[in-house]
């Protein structure tokens, strides 16, 4: 039977709901999953979250250096810990972070790499993972030779579950701090306030916003939706948004319920990194625009007119419960 850890990043305290589809997902495979959380501190609320979706045990490696991601100790701790436990699977999501870590880890624990998967099937010590090839236009099945396998998770796709299970055991791993880099403080970036990646519901702007003070008729709809705010390249090459918020292929793949883009062409490369949205909403003023292709709902209009009306709209709605 396959046994897997999962690095489980937090987010404000929290485990992220990304994460915690990586447990799920296992855990509904069969597999019997143990949570790692690297951090500062650990609150005993975690517990509580990852064994609601199935893990069995939260591992904690805690440091104060561990305030932020420091690449070299992560991996040494991480590597050591998964060596300990006698796992055959690594996973997490497929944040910033761990496209940074799980290259390292995979050298470090010899191991197979599958990134940014879809699916994934685990039967006994056979493991099979779909992840998109080409930006999305095809699909391959990978299956790992030999154990360990290290594998991302794209957020928002394989979900959580209903919860239920009991809170997982805890206990302290040993920690490996030193590292011949240490990050010593983060300064803020531009970042919204919902995660881009993990978002359900997302508002993007292109060219069309003209400038970066127009974004403010953005954030005003996500606002009042609960959704994070996104930018097409052309939005952000112009320096309307930074680059954390960019959406595609040279930027970030997102998954959300909701996609409303605003004054965006559709190419294919800002495609490539929303189209498995499950809603998409496009304003655009031109009726040709490609992205009417893809969207479930359209608008040709000047989004400066079209947003604002949604936004009163959503209030109105909201307002009524
Ligand atoms: C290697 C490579 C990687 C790339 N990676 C990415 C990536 O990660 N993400 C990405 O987004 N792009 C990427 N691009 C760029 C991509 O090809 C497009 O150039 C870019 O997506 C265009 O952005 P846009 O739709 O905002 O701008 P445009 O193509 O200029 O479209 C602007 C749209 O706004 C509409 N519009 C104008 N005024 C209004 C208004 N008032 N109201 C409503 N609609 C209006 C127009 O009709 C038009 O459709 C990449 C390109 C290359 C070559």
């Amino acid at each position: 039977m396959s046994k897997a850890l999962v690095l489980t990043e937090l987010k404000a305290g929290k485990a992220k709901k990304s994460s915690l589809e990586v447990i799920h997902a296992l855990e509904s495979q069969g597999v019997e999953v143990h949570a790692l959380v690297v951090a500062d501190k650990v609150d005993a609320s975690v517990a509580a979250e990852v064994g609601a979706q199935g893990a069995k045990k939260l591992l904690t490696a805690t440091h104060e250096s561990f305030a932020y991601y420091q690449s070299e100790a992560y991996a040494a701790t991480i590597g050591d810990a998964f060596k300990a436990g006698g796992y055959t699977i690594l996973a997490g999501s497929a944040s910033s972070l761990v496209k940074d870590l799980f290259p390292r880890l995979a050298a470090r624990l010899d191991a197979g790499l599958a990134v940014d998967v879809t699916a994934l099937e685990v039967k006994g010590a056979e493991i099979k993972v779909r992840r998109p090839m080409l930006a999305g236009k095809y699909f391959a099945w990978l299956k790992f030779k030999a154990a360990p396998a290290l594998i991302s998770v794209r957020p928002n796709v394989l979900g959580v579950g209903a919860g239920g299970g009991a809170a997982a055991a805890v206990e302290a791993v040993a920690v490996k701090a030193d590292s011949r880099v240490k990050t010593s403080a983060v300064q803020g970036g531009a970042g919204g306030k919902v995660d881009l990646g993990e978002a359900e519901r997302i508002v993007s702007g292109g060219r069309a916003m003209k400038n970066a003070e127009n974004f403010k008729v953005l954030q005003e709809l996500a606002d009042v939706i609960g959704a994070a705010v996104g930018a097409s390249r052309a939005a952000v090459d112009s320096g309307f948004a930074p680059h954390t918020m960019q959406v595609g292929q040279t930027g970030k793949t997102v998954n959300p319920n909701l996609y409303i883009a605003c004054g965006i062409s559709g190419a294919i490369q800002h495609l490539a990194g929303m189209k498995t949205s499950k809603v998409i909403v496009a304003i655009n003023t031109d009726p040709e625009a490609p992205i009417f292709q893809r969207a479930d709902y359209g608008a040709v209009g000047d989004l400066f007119q079209v947003v604002p009306a949604l936004t009163a709209e959503f209030k109105k709605l909201l307002a009524q419960g």
